[in-house]
């Protein structure tokens, strides 16, 4: 066991705070990473504050770590020290369920496990990126390109291919037209990617406030919310959207209302509750309502593969881990421009 720093949530109610955790030995098929940007997801907000259920605490989140190979096991034939490298939401799967044969062990039929707040192998509870180290099995890391900056290609690890693979999936493209519903950490790379895949991408947005970056980042269109008569104008319209709210309290079928024939509306936001849908808004144009979890790991690498090659990297604010508790804040407000990325030396 390796003592390293990190910063914890000691419960659901509390600040984060600096403390100190065990990294395990590397094994043979481990890379031991040195961190060096993580970033905040709402994701560890809705964790570390108990949304999705019970907790063990003191808990470490991030789950999208950047940083470089320090040290590899002896059967580790993928990365060499010194390289550049990312670890995602996901740090191991069962490796033999129909999903995982299927290369999307993002779909483990078992539950894959998770970089935080999940059972590994060895009983204990896996501790995530707000941290100065972290020790992964080889087949769950990623390769970073050198042409995303370094401080910003963290949230590629969990925003971007929760926005990638559904994009992908859903065939966004030339000729299709795409919604991003909040233009938040996730949103703001739904709608750089789709752009960056030749879609024709529209932003719904609580407000206007964010129009000028929504357009710098590649939409064609930004609405807000606010305004009923956005509603009425858009119906009809969209093959795609892409739903990145973390709240339930949305009007769902006002939304699916907007999509044309054989449209998806794919929720990528997770709040806890259920969400409300009648079928007779999915008869009307056929549509579908979906869900999308992450990415593989062979999605995650050619995300990150397409972002260097198209020049998408997220926006990021670079923070102390002092500032984590504010940041939090400022994410459940909506003001974050566009993600928090925690500068690792400083934990
Ligand atoms: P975020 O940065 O907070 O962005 C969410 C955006 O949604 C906000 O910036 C805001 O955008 C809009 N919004 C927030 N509250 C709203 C409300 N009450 N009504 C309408 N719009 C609202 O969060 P994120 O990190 O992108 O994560 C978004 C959600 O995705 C979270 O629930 C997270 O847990 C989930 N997630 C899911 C996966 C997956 O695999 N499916 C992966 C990662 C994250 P505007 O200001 O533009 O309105
Ligand atoms: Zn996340
Ligand atoms: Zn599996």
């Amino acid at each position: 066991m390796t003592t390293v720093n990190a910063f914890a949530a000691p419960s659901a109610t509390e600040p984060l705070v600096r403390t100190t955790i065990e990294r395990r030995e590397v094994g043979e098929n481990d890379v031991s990473i040195a961190i060096r940007y993580s970033g905040i997801c709402h994701s560890d907000i809705h964790l570390v504050r108990g949304d999705w259920g019970p907790v063990t605490y003191p808990q470490v989140v991030g789950h999208e770590i950047a940083g470089e190979v320090v040290a590899i096991g002896s059967a580790v034939t993928k990365f060499s020290v010194g390289e550049r490298v990312g670890v995602g939401c996901m740090v191991n799967s069962c490796r033999e369920c129909e999903n995982c044969l299927a290369g999307m062990e993002n779909y483990c039929l078992k539950g894959n496990t998770q970089t935080y707040g999940s059972v590994d192998r060895d009983g204990t509870i896996t501790q995530g990126g707000y941290s100065s180290h972290v020790v992964v099995d080889q087949d769950f890391v990623l390769r970073i390109p050198e042409a995303i900056p370094y401080e910003a290609v963290a949230p590629l690890l969990c925003a971007g291919i929760t926005t990638y693979s559904p994009l992908a999936h859903w065939n966004a493209g030339p000729g299709t037209k795409v919604a991003v519903v909040g233009m938040g950490g996730l949103g703001h790379l739904a709608v750089k990617i789709a752009a960056a895949k030749g879609a024709e991408v529209t932003v719904l947005s609580q407000t206007l406030s964010k129009q000028e970056d929504g357009l710098a980042f590649g939409a064609e269109h930004y609405y807000a919310t606010s305004d009923p008569t956005t509603f009425k104008t858009l119906r009809n319209t969209f093959d795609l959207i892409i739903n990145t709210v973390s709240s339930a309290d949305l009007d769902f079928n006002a939304y699916l209302k907007l999509l044309r024939l054989d449209g998806t509306l794919v929720n990528v936001g997770a709040p806890p509750q259920p969400i409300p849908v009648s079928v007779f808004t999915l008869f009307g144009n056929r549509r579908s309502f979906a869900g999308s979890g992450i990415g593989s790991i062979a999605e995650t690498q050619e995300m990150l593969d397409f972002c260097a090659e198209h020049g998408v990297a997220p926006a990021v604010e670079v923070i102390t881990a002092d500032q984590i508790n504010d940041a939090y804040e400022r994410v459940l407000g909506s003001d974050v421009r566009y993600r928090f990325v925690i500068d690792a030396a400083t934990i």
